[in-house]
């Protein structure tokens, strides 16, 4: 079958690999339908990403249909369509004890620390996939894995009805951040990036305003247009001047939550956190509870698949796909695995 290996960015490779064996005890063999592309991705493919090594074999946002159900595996049936939930994690330590095993001590994620699903089909255990339900079709499910951090990093937040929420970045997980804070109730959120394209897709998705994040007055015109200081900073550019806006915009007692992955250390304003008693969360990934959720919001049209996937290659093309993905223009870039 074939698999995509990412040596670099400029190294981006389709290897014939065995099918994988029949599942053993607790697997289900998928065969992968849509593979989406993650910012994570395009770090690690550049060799910024701090977690992961290159060489690796990517597919971590997998929508796909069962294709074989090993001995001890109850509730999938072949055909059924599902998406992936990619934490591996031990189940033993004092995090996955306290359910929250996304920041399990030996957390692996399957497509970033081990082979992912941009292939034909791969193997995994069965307690790592989720149905899907008739209204949520494959190219929506594609935005499942996707929101499931934004529905994670809201949760976090503590956001509710009438919170007035900042979104620093308009790429995906911003845009899906914007999603799931209205979901959650947010009423005023304002959301800045510096591509005029990803803020029109904001406002469509129910911005009280897009702002440029490079204008001069922006600290002004956002807490204008909040009518007031931000509840809660959702920082998914993760660097020193979304981090330095951030803990500007952001209220006296409130919280800023980085969901951005940061390339490196970088300087946080540590005596406006103490001075504004600011609290400053970290957010990774998700767990089951948060996939679900993401999956009842797509069910319920909180978001359409054109609202962000903007381009879908064969696997074949799969460097070509990478490419796309970076060009900054784009929002979602997908690859479709037709096995024909
Ligand atoms: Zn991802
Ligand atoms: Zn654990």
């Amino acid at each position: 079958m074939r698999q995509v290996v990412v040596g670099s960015a400029d190294d981006i490779r389709i290897e014939d690999v065995p099918w994988p064996a029949a599942p053993g005890d607790g697997q289900v063999l998928v065969r992968s339908a849509l593979v989406g592309i993650c910012g994570s991705d395009l770090h690690a493919c550049a060799g910024h990403h701090p977690f992961i090594d290159l060489p690796y074999r990517p597919g971590h946002e997998v929508v796909g249909a069962v294709g074989a159900v090993g001995p001890g595996v109850d509730g999938f049936a072949e055909g059924d369509r599902v998406v992936l939930e990619p934490n591996v994690v031990c189940g033993k330590c004092r995090q996955c004890l306290d359910g929250r095993y996304n920041i399990c001590r030996e957390l692996a994620v399957i497509g970033c620390q081990t082979p992912g699903g941009m292939a034909d089909a791969f193997l995994v255990a069965a307690d790592r996939l989720h149905r899907l339900p008739a209204e949520v079709d494959n190219t929506l499910a594609s935005l499942v894995e996707p929101l499931a951090t934004p529905v994670h990093a809201v949760r976090r937040s503590g956001i509710g009805p009438g919170s007035k929420v900042a979104v620093l970045g308009a790429g995906p997980i911003g845009l899906l951040v914007l999603v799931a804070a209205r979901a959650a109730g947010a009423t005023e959120i304002v959301v800045t990036d510096v591509l005029p394209g990803k803020l029109e897709r904001a406002r469509k998705l129910g911005a009280a305003a897009a702002l440029d994040a490079t204008g001069p007055d922006l600290l002004d015109v956002a807490r204008g247009a909040l009518g007031d200081a931000a509840d809660v900073v959702f920082d998914c550019v993760a660097n020193q001047a979304s981090m330095g806006q951030a803990l500007e915009l952001v209220d006296k007692g409130g919280t800023v939550v980085v969901v951005g992955v940061a390339a490196g250390p970088t300087t946080v304003g540590l005596h406006l956190v103490q001075d504004r008693e600011i609290t400053v969360l970290g957010s990774l990934m998700y767990t089951r509870e948060d996939m679900s959720r993401a999956i009842s919001l797509l069910a319920s049209g909180a978001v359409t698949a054109d609202d962000l996937v903007t381009a879908v290659f064969p696997l074949a093309e799969a460097a070509r796909a990478f490419a796309a993905a970076r060009d900054p223009e784009q929002i979602k870039v997908l690859i479709s695995v037709d096995s024909s």
